[in-house]
């Protein structure tokens, strides 16, 4: 019995110990951190080209939305130590411009203002938007919600592969002049990177040729740079911002929208209640699927960025590849 005791505690000190020794280093390797960048799939390219030069980080904790954020106090410390800061631009993330006033302009990219990425972007807002909210407007420090803008643009750039080139090429650039001796590795990191994501390109628009004549409608209108370029049926989206939830006269409105064009899939994010969405498509033959916008669940490695659209690419098809 009491050799029992003492195996168990022994065991249990060891597991503590263990414990926060994982802790420990988990924390230390995210200050240490020497690029980060604000959300996941943006850290997903970095860490592409980044690989064996340099450790990356992400900002924003897995599954958080970029449009519900507020910065902690630890979040200040890192971008602080960080050599260089990426993140897309003040629409998206309204908490960054602030805190970005006290770190040197040459240790940032922000991605909107590249004049590469200008040229490919598209706006906002079509006709089935009537629920924006901005957040000029409506930021409210007691309410951690509605803060979300759309600018004039659709900052939703890490779901265009098109664009993710480019990222890939900005980060490249100002890592060699960051870390020069380690140019030719980075140089080999943004080719292997193009490599891939061409590839991936490939296959995603072959499975997806399959569901282009299959409309949906998605709550968050994040996935325009992605349908586009894929040729998808978009039929409309219900809010621009995940945090608001539509109201009874909005469900109704949806309601007849789903009848009147036929859709076939309604696409939730993870932080719908099911149940919203269940109220939505009751009576009619439209299915409920589920898209991640964030890569949320999906590890931090050099292929994650293929990774996290082939995952969103396969939720695609589990809704709208059915009869
Ligand atoms: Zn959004």
């Amino acid at each position: 019995m009491k050799k029992y005791i003492l195996l168990n505690s022994k065991l249990l000190a060891s597991f503590l110990i263990f414990g926060s020794l994982v802790f420990v280093q988990s924390s230390i390797n995210y200050a240490n951190a020497k690029v980060i960048s604000s959300v996941k799939p943006i850290g997903f390219i970095t860490e592409a080209i980044a690989s064996g030069v340099t450790d990356t980080g992400i900002l924003l904790p897995d599954g958080a939305s970029p449009h519900t954020y507020y910065l902690k106090p630890s979040d200040l410390a890192k971008l602080k130590s960080a050599d260089l800061v990426i993140w897309v631009g003040e629409d998206m993330e309204v908490f960054m411009p602030t805190v970005l006033k006290s770190i040197d302009r040459k240790k940032q990219i922000e991605l909107m203002s590249v004049p590469e990425i200008k040229s490919l972007l598209r706006t906002s807002h079509d006709e089935n938007e009537h629920e924006d909210t901005h957040s000029h407007d409506l930021i409210n420090q007691d309410h951690h919600h509605h803060h979300h803008n759309h600018g004039e643009y659709d900052e939703h750039i890490w779901l265009s592969p098109k664009i993710a080139k480019i990222i890939a090429q900005s980060i490249h650039d100002k890592l060699v002049t960051l870390y020069p001796d380690k140019s030719t590795l980075i140089d080999e990191n943004l080719n292997e990177f193009i490599i891939n994501l061409t590839e991936t390109e490939q296959n995603i628009a072959k499975k997806l040729i399959t569901v282009q004549n299959r409309g949906y409608f998605v709550f968050h209108d994040a996935y325009g740079y992605f349908e586009t370029q894929f040729g998808l049926k978009n039929l409309g989206s219900f809010t621009i911002n995940p945090a608001v939830q539509p109201g009874v006269q909005k469900v109704y409105a949806i309601q007849q929208e789903l009848k009147e064009h036929q859709a076939v899939c309604v696409f939730r994010e993870p932080q719908f209640s099911p149940a919203v969405i269940e109220k939505l498509v009751n009576g009619t033959n439209v299915r409920i699927g589920e898209l991640n916008p964030l890569g949320t669940g999906i590890a931090l490695s050099k292929d994650a960025y293929s990774q996290f659209l082939s995952k969103l690419t396969q939720q695609l098809l589990d809704c709208l590849d059915k009869n």
